[in-house]
């Protein structure tokens, strides 16, 4: 059991590299855009999203939700772990509208407040990285294909059907391992099961589908 859950985790942690590995490009290709300061912004409320633009005179577009969800104030996000405080899924409504949208006469932090009085302030820098990639941008990306197609969403119901394979088959077995690996990038989630309870079985799971890396976490 503990294996699985071990295991588990591992899965997530490498789904996550891979992810994040797809948005490479929208890191390195935001650089540029650091340190600007924003010259303005307008709010599209039927949208939800507020659009910001900076010195230079381009544009980026933040849904509200997304503002909401990356809240770093000490309510919402424990900075020393990088971890966010609030469940925006469970806590806040997808539909959210801010009450009011501030932008500081020196163009260096948005001010948002939200209906239940919370206030969000995020600065140009923060804003700059956490860019989205324009539909352009995303058209252009092998990523476009990777991440809408095939992918399943699920809810609850989804426990009972969740994929499950045995450990000693994904590292003797390929086609298991395809498998395996098929299952995190379609529904982001894979159950291994039959464990060694010896330590470092993780570790030889990660090898045999990847590398590891060091997270917040170890
Ligand atoms: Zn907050």
């Amino acid at each position: 059991m503990i294996g699985t859950w071990r295991a588990a985790c591992a899965s997530f942690r490498l789904s996550s590299q891979i992810l994040r590995g797809q948005y490479r490009g929208v890191g390195t290709s935001c650089c540029h855009l650091s340190k600007l300061l924003m010259r303005n912004i307008k709010e599209s409320p039927a949208k939800r999203m507020v659009s910001i633009t900076w010195k230079d005179n381009t544009t980026d577009v933040y849904p509200y939700i997304y503002l909401r969800d990356n809240c770093q104030c000490p309510e919402c996000f424990f900075k020393d772990s990088n971890q966010r405080l609030v469940d925006v899924v469970r806590d806040v409504d997808i539909k959210v509208k801010p009450s009011r949208v501030e932008l500081s006469e020196d163009g260096t932090n948005l001010s948002i407040t939200w209906p239940d009085g919370h206030v969000t302030v995020l600065d140009a820098d923060f804003l700059s990285k956490k860019r989205l990639p324009s539909e352009a941008e995303l058209k252009g990306r092998v990523c476009t294909d990777v991440t809408t197609r095939k992918v399943e969403l699920w809810g609850s119901e989804f426990k009972k059907y969740i994929p499950r394979m045995k450990f000693h088959d994904i590292l003797n077995n390929e086609a298991v391992e395809f498998e395996f690996l098929n299952s995190l990038y379609r529904y982001g989630l894979a159950l291994v099961t039959d464990m060694p309870i010896q330590e470092g079985q993780v570790e030889k799971l990660g090898d045999r589908i990847g590398y590891l890396r060091m997270t917040t976490y170890g």
